[in-house]
């Protein structure tokens, strides 16, 4: 999608911090970091949101998480834990119409989320 932020990113056409990449994921910093780690990990291929995947993306989805997982054990999160969150829709939050998982680490998250 040309005018997709995350597009662009995953494009080259906008900067980003990359910690991981290959042929369908990458994974940067956060802009607006909510905690000592906040990691991105998107797909490269444009879903909005996650109202929009299909029994086909179940792969895909699989391999975001289990990257998720090896990026937050690379990050030194696994032994005190570690917060993956994704937004679907404005009331959720979302804000960037591009499917990512937040990964956030190094304090202390309350629950329920406000
Ligand atoms: P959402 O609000 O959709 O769940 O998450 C979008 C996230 O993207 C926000 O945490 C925001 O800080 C981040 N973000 C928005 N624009 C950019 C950008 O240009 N670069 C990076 N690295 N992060 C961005
Ligand atoms: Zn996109």
């Amino acid at each position: 999608m040309s005018d997709c932020i995350f597009c662009k990113i995953v494009k080259g056409d906008i900067p980003s911090a990359r910690v991981y990449e290959d042929e369908e994921l990458y994974a940067f910093k956060d802009i607006g970091p909510q905690a000592p780690t906040h990691l991105l990990i998107v797909p490269k291929r444009h879903i909005p949101t996650l109202n929009d995947l299909t029994g086909s993306d179940g792969p895909l989805m699989g391999r975001l998480l289990v990257a998720a997982s090896r990026i937050a054990r690379e990050q030194g999160l696994s032994e005190k834990g570690f917060r993956i969150v994704a937004n679907c829709l404005e009331s959720a939050g979302q804000s960037v119409f591009h499917v990512h998982f937040h990964l956030l680490g190094g304090r202390a998250f309350r629950w329920p989320p406000g």
